[in-house]
């Protein structure tokens, strides 16, 4: 039933967001030809996933279908069976998954059906907060998982304090870090994105919002917005990257007249939106992907959520966490009238996230564990 396959390509990486093409980016690149790109279709268009594949210089994915675009357990089933059948046509050595996305989940429940080995990147991330869909998918990842990859020495305490029974916790740091400084755009280029948006250095705030929490129900988007707007009021340009979902949520709510006074534009590709990000004065977001960002582009960060499974960046100072509502404004306000001294310190504090090598790690830990290409 099972055969072993000839093909080079034995480390399935099973995938389906945005932040898992950007942070798997560079161990697929590490990888090379025996990586085996799979991507669920979870968000499958040209803003998050289109303009991605290309910009990272990613292979074209083997992609499922009808996957998108339905309540969680229906995606996660969908995915499931299409994997099973693709993994059971041509077995591979090992199945990676990153995070915490129903993709991620899909394919950790694939290789543990099939037997294959499961290396899951970013493991031990907990919020503690079991509203969060992503933390069950962090949690029964992390307890099916062979090998798992710890960013933090947090991340792995918390994995031990479980007794996660997997081969193999290790600390591997986050590639973010490698990815943040390939895709970085050189100092040319960032001035002419500026110019591009009509934004100044160190002078404007670049928010993203698009979990669930804040933009489920109209107070809870309406809150967030109209500290942005009370921001822009005050005489901060704000720019908003604007996520699908939250763009469907402001037309349900119909609560376009608070985006006014922002800069609104469509998703951008990541070079720009870490260009962007790399000069904002403050950073004001609820995604997991840009507290690790902040603290490699050395940039503070109002983090728009109740819990938060990275503590790391607020505890090195970068970011802190903050519930919609008036404490929004009033603290962005106090942060930016404290802009040049957040950036001086900030700029000498070194990231949490390691030292740019985790992406070399993970592929010589998951190459080991799939054994050699013919067992
Ligand atoms: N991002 C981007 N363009 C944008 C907004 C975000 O490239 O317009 C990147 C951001 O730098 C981060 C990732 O997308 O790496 C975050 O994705 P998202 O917020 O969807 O997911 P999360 O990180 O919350 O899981």
């Amino acid at each position: 039933m099972t055969t072993c396959s000839p093909s080079p390509a034995r480390i399935a990486v099973v995938l389906g967001t945005r932040p898992e093409l950007v942070k798997l980016a560079p161990l697929i690149h590490e990888l090379g030809p025996t990586a085996r790109l799979v991507h669920t279709g979870q968000h499958w268009d040209e803003a998050m996933s289109g303009q991605f594949l290309r910009e990272l210089d990613l292979p074209e994915p083997e992609l499922l279908s009808g996957v998108g675009g339905r309540p969680r357990a229906g995606q996660v089933a969908a995915a499931l069976a299409q994997l099973e059948t693709a993994f059971t046509a041509e077995r591979p050595g090992a199945v990676v998954v990153q995070g915490d996305t129903n993709a991620t989940l899909a394919g950790a429940l694939a290789a543990n059906a099939l037997g294959i080995p499961l290396v899951h990147v970013e493991a031990g991330l907990r919020s503690r907060d079991r509203a969060m869909p992503e933390e069950h998918n962090r949690v029964m990842v992390d307890h099916i998982a062979d090998l798992l990859c710890a960013a933090t020495e947090e991340n792995a305490a918390n994995l031990r304090a479980e007794s996660v029974t997997g081969e193999a916790i290790e600390l591997t740091g986050n590639t973010v870090v490698e990815v943040v400084e390939r895709q970085l755009p050189d100092a040319a280029a960032r001035a002419a994105l500026l110019a591009r948006y009509g934004l100044t250095e160190d002078a404007y705030v670049l928010a993203t919002v698009h979990r669930p929490e804040n933009t489920d129900t109209a107070e809870a988007l309406g809150a967030v917005l109209s500290e942005l707007d009370r921001i822009a009021a005050a005489g901060t340009a704000v720019l908003l990257p604007m996520h699908p979902r939250t763009r469907s949520a402001v037309e349900r709510f119909g609560l376009a007249a608070l985006l006014a006074r922002l800069t609104v534009t469509e998703p951008v590709g990541y070079g720009d939106f870490l260009g962007l990000a790399r000069h904002a004065a403050l950073l004001v977001s609820d995604s997991g992907g840009v507290q690790e960002e902040c603290t490699v582009l050395k940039r503070p960060l109002l983090v728009v959520r109740r819990s938060t499974e990275r503590p790391e960046a607020v505890d090195a100072g970068f970011a802190a966490l903050v519930p919609p509502g008036p404490e929004l404004g009033t603290l962005a306000a106090a942060w930016l009238a404290d802009t040049p001294d957040r950036l001086a310190r900030l700029a000498s504090t070194p990231s949490p996230y390691g030292d740019g090598l985790a992406s070399e790690r993970i592929a010589r830990l998951t190459l080991a564990l799939a054994g050699p290409l013919t067992a």
